[in-house]
């Protein structure tokens, strides 16, 4: 096991990581902004050091720094939580070269799965479904496209190779328009990010987002850890997550499983990893793989009873998976709801001093938060600031032990989205379950 690990995160995460390093035996060290001094997690650190100025590109987001930080602590691997350097093969690589240890996969398989027409390839060959489209990059040749088009069968979306955090991607409604979008999604896609690569898919008119939790060693063993629904979004964020999808198909979800469980093995995928799809009809779709712990890991820690960044650390560490499938219960059911700093309504953000932090208790109830009395959330940052997680015998007590957490919980001084979870708890159709990807904006009047 590595003795010493830098935590190249902030926030909820970094804490996170901290707490499953104590409990290997593993000295922390923490790298902070000059805006985070005050994160609770560099106090409770082992060592700390302050790696650039707020803005992120020349802290979070500074190899350089990160890499002199370790060598000069001695730390012997990394982890980069979610966000930032998570999902960067470079920095992946250059920390290997430098002779420390990436805590992930492979900077090769971080690139592939970051290639979302080659991802989408490699899942296709393991057998995993996938959306109807292009099977491949669009060609330089109008008519060509829209023969496509039609064989897909409009609506279509096209998407950028290179995309990410739901940028990079036009719905296309009908084949007078295609061509033109096809250019203006290139021509963005260059701009933001470099590549000007493209693909086309169906577009699924309302689907819901149904993601699958995998752990590897890279040494041939693999288990899933169930699924996750994540419909509710604003604007492509996840807002609420809940472990296990409710009302899904069963054959389909057992067979999914079994498809993300293989195809790890065939690409000897090392370490925590998600697998999206769009479930519609009965049927997934998978739209890209996530080569990362994720925000909403905590839900199917949860009904497992597995803590998913240890095994991260264990796997990456070079140990064998000590878990095996027929093991892996999934007990009751779990919500999460993120808390930002934004006004519930406008969505403003909405930095500053808390100068009370209550987080809600008792059984049943996870808060996963770098809050406290005092402590100033800085505006340079991602909003969110708190995770509430629920977890009960079934998914009506899990939403109803929300409904207490979110009314125990305050937070002073600043807003937040608060009211907004303490309306969607209470919503009929989230409470039926099986609300679609639309189905919050619409909601809100978006
Ligand atoms: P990103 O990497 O930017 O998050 P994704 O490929 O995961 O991009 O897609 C983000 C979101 O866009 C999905 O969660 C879904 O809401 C929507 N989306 C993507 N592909 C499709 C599709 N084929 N049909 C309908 N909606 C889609």
């Amino acid at each position: 096991m590595f003795n010493k690990v830098l935590i190249a995160n902030r926030g909820e995460i970094a804490l996170r990581i901290l707490r499953a390093c104590r409990e290997l035996d593993i000295t922390t060290v923490a790298v902070y902004s000059k805006a985070d001094r005050d994160l609770k997690h560099v106090r409770l650190a082992d060592e700390s050091v302050c790696i650039g100025p707020n803005s992120s590109t020349e802290s979070y987001l500074n190899i350089p720094a990160i890499i002199s930080a370790m060598e000069v602590t001695d730390a012997i691997a990394v982890h980069p939580g979610y966000g930032f350097l998570a999902e960067n093969a470079d920095f992946a690589e250059q920390v290997q070269k430098s002779g420390f240890v990436f805590i992930g996969p492979d900077p090769e398989t971080i690139r592939i799965m970051g290639d979302k027409v080659a991802a989408i390839r490699a899942m296709k060959e393991a057998g995993v479904p996938t959306v109807p489209g292009s099977d491949g990059p669009l060609p330089d040749d109008a008519e060509a496209c829209i023969m496509m088009g039609r064989k897909i069968g409009f609506p279509v979306i096209i998407k950028a190779a290179a995309g990410g955090g739901g940028r990079g991607m036009r719905v296309v409604h009908t084949e007078a328009s295609l061509w033109n979008s096809i250019q203006v999604t290139k021509t963005e896609a260059k701009s933001s990010f470099g590549d000007d690569t493209v693909y086309m898919e169906k577009f699924l008119q309302n689907p819901r987002h149904v993601e699958v939790q995998i752990i590897s060693d890279g040494q041939g063993n693999t288990v899933h850890l169930y699924d996750r629904d994540c419909s509710m979004q604003r604007r492509h964020q996840k807002v609420i997550e809940e472990a296990p999808a409710p009302g899904i198909n069963e054959e389909a979800r057992q067979a999914v499983f079994d498809s993300c469980v293989k195809a790890c093995n065939d690409i000897g995928y090392k370490g925590a990893g998600t697998f999206e799809f769009l479930y519609e009809d009965g049927g997934f779709y998978f739209i890209e793989m996530n080569t990362r712990i994720q925000v909403e890991h905590p839900v199917s820690e949860m009904i497992t009873g597995v803590d998913l960044i240890k095994e991260q650390i264990r796997v990456c560490a070079g140990e064998k998976l000590s878990l095996r499938q027929e093991d892996i219960k999934a007990t009751g059911h779990a919500i999460e709801c993120r808390i930002n700093a934004e006004d519930a309504k406008t969505f403003m953000p909405s930095p500053g001093l808390v100068d009370n932090f209550h987080p809600p208790g008792g059984l049943g109830v996870r808060v996963d938060s770098h809050l406290y009395s005092g402590y100033t959330v800085p505006p340079y940052y991602d909003s969110m600031i708190a995770k509430i997680i629920t977890h009960a015998e079934d998914r009506r007590s899990a939403l109803r032990r929300m409904e207490g957490a979110l009314d125990e919980l305050v937070i002073s001084g600043i807003r937040t989205n608060t009211d907004l979870h303490k309306d969607l708890v209470r919503d009929e159709a989230f409470i039926e379950g099986g609300v679609n990807i639309h189905y919050l904006e619409k909601k809100l009047g978006l």
